[in-house]
């Protein structure tokens, strides 16, 4: 099937780097094209009626030429700024995890519209929480994400039975394997390599997470050491399955705990 010359998309910028003069080079995610990269020229000029358009973590409607090399947006409109995302560093920091992560485990020109819609749903609900003054609502709304994203990848972790006996698991601590996909009972544990205890509250957040709604997640109160358990479990997955650091997590991690007023909303 031969692609249009010019082509329409909605699209969310994951990231944006200055290129030449005046141009950025786009990386976006689409519903139906997968990860692709395209220029946006002239979007650094003041005048330029693309700029405020392809910013990063902004979801719009494109329309993109197809080029030799790489394809270029010639207009694009704004559709969801998730304005509430802009308001402080902390909270922007938490929607660039969302976008690298998908950057990093996604292929270009591949399609999952589920991806796509997670992204957007995941931005939208990020800005919703913004500024929420109880234990931060972005974390549970990222393990939410960070959960369907591996589900969606074809990684869904197994969190109701042991997954080497196949037994349902008890309410008691279980473990949890990241080279194994999942949760390990108290019998098997010796057979999995590099287990980490995950508790029963631990456990039932992120089957909740898992398998429920927004509304069923927001009504969940996580305290600070359950959250921190919930992040080790999961990030440790992701990065068992990329086999690298992510970048923008150890950056998180670095800002939320230094000691310097780095997150002034000023
Ligand atoms: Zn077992």
């Amino acid at each position: 099937m031969s692609t249009p010359k010019l082509y329409k998309t909605e699209a969310i910028v994951l990231k944006g780097s200055d290129l030449g003069e005046a141009d950025r080079l786009l990386t976006l995610i689409t519903p139906r094209l997968g990860k692709l990269k395209a220029v946006a020229r002239g979007a650094r000029k003041p005048k330029s009626k693309l700029g405020g358009h392809v910013e990063t973590l902004t979801h719009s409607l494109m329309m993109v030429a197809e080029g030799h090399t790489l394809d270029v947006v010639s207009q694009s409109q704004t559709l969801h700024s998730f304005i509430g995302l802009r308001q402080d560093l902390e909270q922007l920091s938490l929607g660039l995890y969302a976008a690298d992560l998908v950057n990093c485990f996604t292929e270009e020109h591949q399609e999952n519209q589920a991806i796509f819609h997670l992204l957007v749903e995941t931005l939208d609900w990020l800005s919703d929480v913004a500024g929420e003054k109880a234990w931060p609502a972005g974390e549970t709304v990222l393990r939410h994400f960070e959960l369907h994203l591996l589900e969606h990848l074809g990684y869904q972790p197994q969190l109701h039975q042991c997954i080497h006996c196949q037994q349902e698991l008890a309410p008691v601590v279980n473990f949890f394997s990241p080279s194994a996909g999942g949760t390990v009972c108290p019998h098997c544990r010796e057979q999995a390599a590099w287990v980490k205890p995950v508790s029963v509250n631990a456990l039932k957040c992120l089957r909740l997470f898992q398998s429920d709604s927004r509304q069923a997640c927001c009504r969940v109160k996580v305290g600070p050491e359950l959250s921190l358990e919930l992040k080790n479990h999961l990030q440790g997955y992701l990065r068992y399955l990329l086999e690298k650091d992510i970048k923008s997590a150890t950056w998180l991690d670095r800002l939320q705990h230094s000691e310097y007023p780095l997150l002034s909303t000023r």
